[in-house]
């Protein structure tokens, strides 16, 4: 579900994978889909941070906490903006929860399949 969001999204079109964490994060910006943060980049992966996103955002201050990966909507709408900026086919996951962890952010690794 997010992965087709990230898809119709306007996104800039980029030729470099190394332009893709700039990228992201001015579309991410650009809709407000929360605040994300690079952890490390490379042409294989990008592990990031991101908080306030749709999926936790209310849930955060309630003290709710679930087991296993809470925020798939956001790892498919990642994985589906990256795919759109560079037509790489990648997927993405969530390494770390905030509702999990107790941070106010949530970890999200996006893997680049080679072929
Ligand atoms: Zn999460």
């Amino acid at each position: 579900m997010g992965h087709e969001l990230g898809t119709i999204l306007k996104v800039r079109q980029l030729k470099e994978v190394s332009q893709i964490p700039d990228g992201l994060k001015e579309t991410i910006n650009e809709f407000n889909l929360g605040d994300m943060e690079i952890i490390e980049s490379s042409d294989e992966i990008i592990h990031l941070k991101l908080k306030g996103h749709s999926s936790i955002k209310d849930l955060l201050n309630k003290g709710i906490k679930t087991e296993g990966s809470f925020c798939a909507f956001e790892a498919g709408m990642l994985a589906g903006i990256v795919e759109h900026m560079v037509n790489i086919h990648c997927f993405a996951q969530e390494v770390d929860c905030g509702l999990q962890s107790g941070n106010t952010y949530c970890e999200f690794m996006i893997v680049f399949q080679k072929d």
